[in-house]
């Protein structure tokens, strides 16, 4: 179901949205080799407590975790645990927090120490394909020009995109109507409307595009390549696309 918010509403968001953010630039500011993933978990906990907010995955479809840490093959909802960052490793980190009752959901890829030029470039790519998905979450457009955006741009750098999970609508609930492909066809799909905010999440693979999902839930690209994931809640506007994300 897609829920519009008000003003009033999208400026808790913003919060909310603030609070993911800066917990994952500081997880950023953590990540080097030789840290494990249950260490930057602990440290975004407790970071986003501290700020009157509610770490939102905890618990979520059962998921043990406030955040989820997905370090090369794994393309999103990585466990973390005991799992060491090393030299030359990406890792992605999810944030949500819940602030008053509302949910900021927050995603980026991050090298570890000195990475491959390969693997910088996945990283790039996978950025520059959200803010182009961003552009296109205008009063309007259709979900369907926000995947086309997203693909075109990713297919044309060799890479592909992941089909079996998407972006999706946010606010109370950390998914809401729509659900938001990372691929589509232009003028095709929900209409979108003042007050609609969504995550807006693409997930991009170096090689194909089939993933397999484990039973806690992290999932891994079928062919092994690596997997890049950067994320922005994004609310529409009369004045355009306003990322609530942001610090
Ligand atoms: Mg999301």
């Amino acid at each position: 179901m897609i829920i519009l918010k008000t003003d009033e509403e999208i400026a808790v968001m913003a919060k909310a949205g603030r609070i993911a953010r800066e917990c994952l630039l500081r997880i950023g500011e953590m990540v080097r080799p030789g840290v494990k993933t249950k260490d930057l978990d602990r440290f975004a906990e407790d970071f986003i407590r501290s700020q009157g907010a509610l770490p939102t995955f905890k618990g979520l479809y059962g998921f043990p975790a406030t955040i989820c840490t997905s370090k090369n093959e794994v393309v999103v909802h990585g466990v973390p645990g005991e799992t060491v960052l090393e030299e030359g490793d990406i890792i992605a980190i999810d944030v949500g927090a819940t602030y008053q009752g509302f949910v900021g959901d927050t995603a980026a890829t991050f090298p570890v120490g000195e990475v491959s030029p390969e693997a910088l470039k996945l990283i790039e790519v996978t950025r520059k394909a959200l803010e182009l998905g961003i552009e296109q979450a205008v009063v309007g457009n259709r979900i369907g020009d926000i995947g086309h955006a997203i693909e075109t741009y990713v297919r044309r750098h060799g890479y592909s995109v992941v089909k079996d999970y998407a972006g999706h609508g946010v606010g109370r609930s950390m998914h809401e109507g729509p659900t938001v492909p990372n691929y589509g066809r232009p003028g095709t799909g929900a209409l979108l409307r003042k007050g609609m905010v969504i995550a807006i999440e693409p997930m991009v693979n170096a090689g194909g595009s089939a993933v397999v999902t484990f039973p806690d839930m992290h999932v891994v690209t079928k062919d092994g390549s690596w997997s890049a994931h950067f994320e922005h809640t994004v609310a529409i506007t009369e004045n355009g696309p306003v990322c609530l994300t942001v610090v």
